[in-house]
């Protein structure tokens, strides 16, 4: 196969990527077979397209495109167990790799802004601030947001007000922003998924895409790992020990204050290097089934259940019930009964609310 300059083939493959949000080898396959047949006038098996292939072509498109402050990254796509089903079993498969093109330069809110209104924008904001923040808590890092809780952001509350007199919101608002309607929010939720920013469950539960976890890295970095004093908002984005990469999805170490993060598929080859599964932080036990994403925000659940349950405590109650609608009960960190250092966490918990 000719892949020697840049031709027609690339420029194909190219403008074939560009019309795509995230692309795969196996998504490759096909395109490049395509292309290449009509460009060496011969039949090319998709499966004659191998990882060699795609990555000279991303290479040489990475060439072409780079004056333009564009960059074709890849990162491996964090496993999405269904939380039903799992136990904390990690699953032997390899994770896909995920190959999308990112804006080196500019903020992605910023590029949002080509497409959507400053009221659609700042409705985005507040889902991030959702999975990022308020979904995000010591307690439980669930990192994403349900059906449910995302129609309720469409509301601007008297809290986001109050954020977007931070003059570091503000820049990207500008100004106070107008609430959504419920349709528009749900059309807004659509859109995102559509455009590959964010990915949705089988139990309804929108997270970042592995393209948007790429593209908004640094944005989510500076936003939600503020060290200028903010010690609440310090730290809220964390890393895998093994990879680096931001972890949405995967397992964290037992002790709650330890930064200790894996992905499922780096916990697989990090402790087959090791002599004992321990936390690569504080070197404590690693438990296995601490999690990290939706299946945090399921073990949250079952003890925000077991806890109304056993205390009818009122406020709780009144959570649950607003979420029954759905098996995605609102968990915004909860009470949780089973935990010995519980008095702790609840004050942590009612904490986070103020900001
Ligand atoms: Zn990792
Ligand atoms: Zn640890």
């Amino acid at each position: 196969m000719d892949t020697d300059g840049y031709n027609d083939a690339n420029r194909a493959f190219l403008q074939a990527f560009m019309g795509r949000s995230s692309m795969t080898l196996e998504d490759a396959q096909p395109i490049l077979a395509a292309i290449l047949s009509t460009h060496e006038r011969r039949t090319v098996d998709p499966e004659d397209i191998t990882q060699e292939h795609f990555t000279s072509y991303i290479s040489a498109a990475n060439t072409a495109i780079s004056p333009f402050d564009l960059e074709i990254r890849s990162t491996l796509r964090q496993t999405q167990p269904d939380p039903s089903t799992t136990n904390g079993n990690t699953t032997e498969t390899t994770p896909d790799r995920v190959y999308a093109l990112v804006n080196t330069t500019s903020d992605p809110i910023t590029q949002l802004s080509t497409t959507y209104t400053a009221d659609e924008i700042a409705f985005v904001k507040r889902i991030l601030d959702f999975m990022f923040d308020t979904n995000n808590t010591r307690l439980c890092e669930g990192m994403a947001i349900s059906s449910i809780q995302a129609i309720q952001q469409a509301k601007v509350s008297a809290l986001d007000r109050r954020h977007s007199e931070n003059p570091a919101t503000q820049a990207t608002q500008g100004g106070a922003a107008q609430s959504l309607s419920m349709t528009q929010a749900e059309s807004m939720m659509r859109n995102l998924v559509d455009e590959g920013w964010l990915e949705k469950s089988k139990a309804g539960i929108f997270s970042l895409t592995p393209r948007a976890l790429m593209e908004l890295r640094s944005w989510l970095i500076s936003t939600y790992n503020d060290d200028d004093g903010n010690s609440r908002r310090a730290g809220r984005i964390k890393f895998c020990a093994a990879c680096k990469d931001i972890v949405t999805v995967g397992q964290r170490c037992g002790e709650r204050d330890c930064k200790g993060r894996l992905h499922d598929h780096c916990v697989r080859n990090f402790f087959r290097m090791q002599q004992a599964e321990k936390c690569p932080v504080c070197k404590q036990d690693w438990p296995g089934d601490k999690f990290v994403g939706e299946r945090a925000i399921a073990a949250s659940n079952r003890r925000q259940s077991r806890n109304v349950n056993s205390h009818s405590n009122a406020s709780a109650s009144a959570d649950v019930s607003r979420g029954s609608a759905s098996q995605s009960s609102p968990v915004l960190g909860g009470v949780d009964g089973a935990d010995d250092d519980d008095n702790d966490e609840q004050e942590e918990e009612d904490g986070s609310d103020e900001e």
